[in-house]
């Protein structure tokens, strides 16, 4: 990205490969979007909307599909790592990190570290994934394996029989006393 003057507003679009730097995740396709950047006496901010797609394996299927990612970078960046000393152009929700003394901001390290902070935690090929059967491993998606419905997850089992441990307290005060008919 060019040099940015105080008091200028630098747009841009951004469309780069990004390398993720981890085995977890490979950004396989260009990140796209557009950012800008701009200058005060103190600080360098840098704001945008970027957009990639990432290969993924479905946590509950466990099959490949591309994940969308879309991140809203909002940053404001300490030049030369001198606090500002006017109060009110930062407020304590921006996430500000010194910048060198060189004055370059890495926008492709910016984006990588969005990406990966917007990874799930749990990828979902779809939200109506329905998974693999527990008993016999078929795809849910694909076709109904005729396993017993009923049938709970043992690691959920504990969780079947489970009540509130007082169900008088949910019930209208007098049931109670009406009581089983004698
Ligand atoms: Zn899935
Ligand atoms: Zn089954």
């Amino acid at each position: 990205m060019a040099e940015v003057e105080i008091g200028q507003l630098l747009r841009a679009t951004f469309a780069e490969a990004v390398d993720s730097r981890t085995e977890d995740v490979t950004f396989d396709a260009p990140v796209t979007g557009e950012v800008e950047a701009g200058r005060t006496p103190g600080t360098l901010y840098l704001r945008g909307r970027l957009a990639a797609t990432a290969p993924m394996v479905c946590g509950r299927c466990l099959g490949a599909f591309r994940q969308s990612l879309a991140i809203v970078i909002d940053e404001e960046f300490l030049v030369g790592g001198a606090p500002v000393s006017s109060g009110g152009a930062l407020g304590p929700e921006d996430f500000v990190v010194p910048l060198g003394s060189n004055l370059v901001l890495d926008v492709t390290e910016v984006a990588r570290q969005h990406l990966l902070l917007a990874l799930p935690m749990v990828p979902v090929c779809r939200p109506d994934c329905r998974g693999l059967c527990p008993r016999c491993g078929a795809n849910l998606n694909e076709r109904e394996c005729g396993c017993r419905r009923d049938e709970v997850d043992p690691r959920l089992a504990p969780l079947r029989n489970w009540q509130p441990s007082d169900q008088g307290t949910t019930e209208p005060r007098d049931h109670g006393t009406r009581g089983p008919r004698n």
